[in-house]
């Protein structure tokens, strides 16, 4: 009803417009004698793309992160994840815990920024089934009542995980990917491969390096167009969060999935893009989440404390 849906046409063009076009950009230059296998997937809703001088690393990953889709997926009802969002209680797998355990202690570095249980808020404004619709006030009010992480109870002694009221539910859309490819590289490591480059819709991890250089990866500049900020890694993992791939607009102005838990808003930052290269995946998509939240000083500080993380934030106000 008026909404003006940014790659609505269709999920899979949706897909390879982040993917391929803009977010990143896998530049490879490849010497004819040294070759690389490359494959891609869909899953967790985005492309998984593989890079890999041998064959059999793409199949290796692609399994390792169905497994974990179907533990931490909200869309598959049999996931732990949904359980826990049906009835409050998870006697969760040493996994799930895990990454809860994890996500939490994001919020709290965060300051309550970074907050799975964001997810009332994520249904509310349609980032859960593309229905977008500006929510009414009220409506917010009332979701922003199961909003705040305290309210997970963690019971280490038997994985057990409670919700304090009923209604709350989590979402682990930025973090799940990077944990997903962190796994992925651990099996990459127990099958004996020691160069892959891993790209899970902007969430990507250079294990090794490409025939002795490090992995070269390009991620697009929102604000200049056709320009990118290029890395170079080694066992490195980088994420990058922004707000311009997934949102939709309404009367000019436009709405993205990335909300701020204390207003029950998208979050209104001075920040257009941020990478961040951490040692693993989940640090990176977590933190580039939060500091995306935070804005550029907060973030830089959260960043300071992550041990060995390299911040790039481009900030709005300079679109060309
Ligand atoms: P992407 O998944 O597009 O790479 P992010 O990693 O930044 O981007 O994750 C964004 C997703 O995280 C949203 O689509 C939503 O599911 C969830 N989310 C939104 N706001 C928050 C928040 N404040 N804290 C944690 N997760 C959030
Ligand atoms: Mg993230």
């Amino acid at each position: 009803m008026g909404f003006k849906l940014k790659s609505h046409k269709s999920q899979v063009k949706t897909l390879l417009f982040v993917t391929c076009n803009l977010l990143l950009v896998i530049l490879i230059t490849g010497c004819q004698n040294q070759r690389l296998y490359k494959d891609n997937r869909v899953m967790m809703g985005t492309f998984i793309e593989v890079t890999a001088p041998e064959e059999r690393a793409a199949p290796i990953v692609f399994e390792e992160i169905k497994r974990i889709e179907g533990l931490l997926s909200k869309y598959d009802p049999q996931s732990e994840i949904s359980r826990l969002n049906k009835t409050g209680y998870l006697k969760a797998s040493h996994e799930t815990f895990y990454i809860i355990k994890k996500a939490k202690e994001f919020w709290q570095a965060s300051d309550g920024a970074f907050d799975i249980t964001v997810a009332p808020l994520v249904d509310l404004w349609g980032f859960t089934d593309k229905k977008y619709a500006l929510p009414k006030e009220e409506n917010i009010k009332n979701a922003l009542k199961l909003v705040g992480s305290e309210k997970i109870i963690l019971n280490e002694s038997n994985n057990v995980i409670k919700f304090r009221l009923s209604g709350m539910k989590i979402d682990l859309g930025a973090i799940a990917k990077g944990y997903a490819v962190d796994c992925a590289v651990e099996k990459l490591k127990q099958a004996g491969i020691n160069s892959c480059l891993i790209n899970a819709g902007g969430q990507v991890y250079a294990l090794g390096d490409k025939f002795g250089e490090p992995w070269r990866i390009a991620v697009r500049r929102p604000d200049k167009k056709g320009f990118t900020e290029t890395f170079f890694l080694k066992d490195k993992a980088v994420a990058t969060s922004g707000d311009y791939e997934q949102y939709f607009t309404k009367n000019g102005k436009a709405y993205g999935h990335i909300l701020n838990p204390r207003t029950g808003y998208p979050a209104d930052t001075d920040i257009s893009s941020v990478s961040i290269i951490a040692d693993d995946g989940l640090t990176a998509d977590a933190s580039a989440t939060a500091i995306f939240i935070l804005g550029r000083e907060k973030g830089e500080r959260l960043a300071k404390k992550i041990p060995s993380a390299k911040v790039k934030i481009i900030e709005k106000g300079t679109l060309k």
